[in-house]
């Protein structure tokens, strides 16, 4: 026995009407990566744009055993506590291998995941990180059409997520901890180039003092880099997410950062380059993805690498060859 589908618009009336279980099933049709169902998810994502907008959207990353789920937790705790409404999501290509290695496991969010006013949804699967993170980006429309004001959307440090993720939010910490001396070791500059604000967790017990040294190294690296377009100073802070020491400061700095770019407009500047941004990654990735689905260039692929290995072909006469194939089918 089959349950009937609902409809888009009883999909769109429903989450609109603040159903938990319309919004889930929506998601649920946006990560579908059945192509019929995509006109569908559209249709949804559409009539759901005109009530999304009205919220903070807010990255989070950092490596692995930093503290991201603790810290979302207490995080996310603090806000409902203020009376906001919080969606968690989170961008995660690897869940493909791992099911879900970040929010899959929902015990480690046990507070949050029992608050009536916070929603977590693990990341969509997928093979490819371009695929995982638009989906996350309709998500993101769904979720404040809903209601949610504050969108959470982690993802783990390692590889090109943060990218991706930075596209998506407008505002973007990144989550660090003390080591022994070796702070700035290993630091992508690039992602440090993108945050908004450090925060140096597990700031408690014996780690304080290797906490605040941290904190003022990092500092001194953040000068280093040119001002932000946004006219924000990125701003660096220790907390613990298990004392929930320096938590509320965080949320403090984000508003004070809320103030400043609505205040100059980049806010709103942003988010329209990012929607432009979604719009053409979109269409490179769909094209790719049909171009290496379409049958014709199945069959010509690998007798073609051949001929480019050997030497027959050049490879850039290769690639015209297969490009001009596909779009005269
Ligand atoms: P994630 O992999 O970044 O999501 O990290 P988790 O939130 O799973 O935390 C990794 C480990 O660090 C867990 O054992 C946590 O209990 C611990 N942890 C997280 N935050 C803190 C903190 O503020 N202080 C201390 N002492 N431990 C923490």
């Amino acid at each position: 026995f089959r349950k009937i589908q609902p409809s888009s618009k009883e999909l769109v009336e429903g989450i609109l009407a603040g159903n938990i279980t319309a919004l889930s099933r929506a998601i649920t049709l946006v990560e579908s990566i059945n192509s019929a169902h995509l006109t569908k998810a559209n249709e949804v994502i559409n009539a759901c744009l005109p009530h999304a907008n009205k919220s903070v959207r807010i990255g989070i990353t950092g490596v692995p055993g930093v503290g991201k789920s603790t810290f979302i937790e207490a995080f996310g705790k603090q806000l409902t506590s203020l009376g906001k409404k919080v969606a968690v999501l989170a961008v995660d290509p690897s869940s493909t291998i791992s099911h879900g290695s970040i929010l899959g496991d929902k015990t480690r969010m046990e507070e949050l995941v029992k608050d009536e006013n916070a929603f977590i949804r693990p990341s969509a699967s997928g093979e490819t990180l371009g695929g995982v993170a638009r989906k996350t980006r309709e998500t993101i429309t769904l979720c404040e059409a809903y209601g949610f004001d504050t969108i959470i959307i982690e993802t783990v440090g390692v590889g090109q997520s943060e990218t991706a993720v930075h596209s998506m939010v407008d505002f973007f910490l990144l989550l660090k901890i003390s080591g022994a001396g070796d702070e700035l070791q290993g630091i992508k500059r690039g992602i440090m180039e993108m945050a908004d604000a450090i925060v140096i967790n597990k700031a408690d017990g014996d780690n304080i003092k290797k906490a605040n040294l941290a904190k003022v190294e990092f500092n001194s690296v953040l000068h280093l880099f040119t001002a932000k377009k946004s006219g924000w100073v990125p701003k660096t802070s220790t907390c613990s997410a298990i004392t929930h020491q320096g938590i509320s400061a965080v949320w403090k700095t984000i508003t004070q950062f809320l103030e400043l770019t609505k205040g100059n407009n980049y806010f709103f500047e942003k988010r329209k380059e990012q929607n432009q941004y979604w719009m053409l990654e979109t269409i490179n990735e769909q094209l790719k993805l049909n171009f290496y689905n379409h049958t014709v260039i199945q069959q010509l692929l690998d007798s073609t690498k051949k001929a480019v290995q050997n030497d027959e072909i050049s490879p850039f006469a290769a690639a015209q060859l297969l490009l001009e194939t596909y779009f005269k089918k």
